[in-house]
């Protein structure tokens, strides 16, 4: 099989591999028909996630159908679609049993395409395929579903459900790149008064527009301001982070309101300073987190029932063998306007 093999930094190549086999009786063989590339992909190659080891096949986020099972494996068959989750759990562990699937103990809790070889590929190796993989409903295209295993779930439950929006909020989100958006689009299905976008990408302000946010910032401008107005001075109820830098962080603080909550989705770098003194007597609760994709199920329903704007974040596609090209077209979006590009 071809797959999209990680060098060294700077180094990458789609090239002939040994096709994946079954090596657990828990593991799934799946053939990838859509697969797509995620900013952590882009990390990767940067070199700003060294236990990646060189060798390692990338990629995260994938659907396909199974060609292949592990004698233990009892939820799917061969020939059965599904999306193959950026998780793999045991689902058996104490953290498994409380939906934390990211901090599996019992074997897993493996990121694909990151400790173990990853989606871009013909074929994939998924361990705990029962817990791992999800069949799709026939009415799910492609397209859509391979946004379910990392963007959606990851706004979804890092934050949207971290930041437990209520009906009536005001809902910040700073950054609307691709998890940015799915989270102004799934915030809104809590009934929200308003979701305001904060970026610094003229772009990115008008696709928010378009995922439905009331409002939007530009962060060079003053959204301090812009939020203090909308709210009588006292700030917004739930301030979600999508950037990962210490200033987006920071402004999050900023602008959430007493008693109001702050949910990290972002992955940082570098410390944000975190201004205890202000925060405790405000009542501030701040959550971070890793994607455990424990909402894939009610995502797939959702999906299902056209209640998410999935497509709308698929701005290109590509055949699987023309991997460079979608990273070149997807590692530059601030000329090419990419959002998500699909392969398959
Ligand atoms: P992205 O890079 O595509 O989007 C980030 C957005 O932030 C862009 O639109 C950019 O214009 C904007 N931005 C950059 N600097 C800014 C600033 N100073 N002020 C305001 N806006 C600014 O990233 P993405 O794919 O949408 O992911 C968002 C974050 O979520 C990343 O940090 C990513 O690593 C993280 N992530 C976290 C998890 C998790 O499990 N917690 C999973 C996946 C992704
Ligand atoms: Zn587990």
């Amino acid at each position: 099989m071809k797959g999209y093999v990680f060098h060294a930094p700077g180094q990458s190549t789609w090239q002939e591999l040994p096709d994946p086999a079954i090596e657990d009786p828990a593991d799934v063989i799946v053939r990838v028909d859509a697969v797509t590339i995620c900013g952590t992909d882009l990390h990767i190659l940067k070199g700003d996630v060294p236990e990646v080891r060189p060798g390692t096949v990338l990629g995260h986020e994938a659907v396909g159908e199974i060609v292949e099972t592990g004698t233990d494996v009892r939820t799917v068959r061969p020939g059965d679609r599904v999306l193959v989750s950026c998780i793999s759990a045991c689902g058996r562990c104490g953290y498994c049993r409380e939906g934390m699937y990211g901090q599996c103990r019992g074997g897993g809790g493996w990121i694909l395409g990151h400790l173990i070889d990853g989606t871009q590929a013909e074929y994939v190796r998924v361990p705990h395929a029962d817990l791992s993989v999800h069949p799709l409903p026939g009415a799910v295209a492609n397209e859509d579903a391979v946004l379910l295993a990392d963007i959606f779930p990851t706004a979804y439950e890092v934050g949207v459900l971290n930041g437990r929006v209520r009906p009536g909020d005001t809902v910040v989100v700073v950054g609307a790149g691709p998890v940015g958006l799915a989270a102004i689009a799934t915030a809104r299905l809590f009934g929200p008064e308003r979701v305001v976008a904060v970026d610094r990408a003229a772009s990115r302000l008008q696709a928010a527009k378009e995922f439905g946010a009331e409002a939007v910032a530009d962060a060079g401008e003053d959204p301090e301001q812009l939020i203090a107005d909308l709210t009588g001075g006292l700030g917004a109820d739930v301030v979600i982070e999508a950037v990962g830098l210490p200033e987006t962080f920071e402004l999050c603080t900023r602008v959430v309101r007493p008693g109001g909550h702050l949910a990290n989705v972002g992955v940082h770098g570098a410390s944000a300073t975190l201004h205890l003194e202000d925060l405790w007597i405000r009542n501030v609760t701040i959550t971070t987190g890793l994607v455990d994709t424990h909402s894939t199920p009610t995502l797939l329903r959702m999906a299902a029932a056209g209640r998410l704007p999935t497509r709308q974040l698929v701005t290109h596609t590509f055949p699987l063998d023309h991997m460079q090209e979608a990273y070149d077209v997807f590692g530059n979006a601030a000329e090419t306007g990419a959002l998500k590009v699909v392969l398959g």
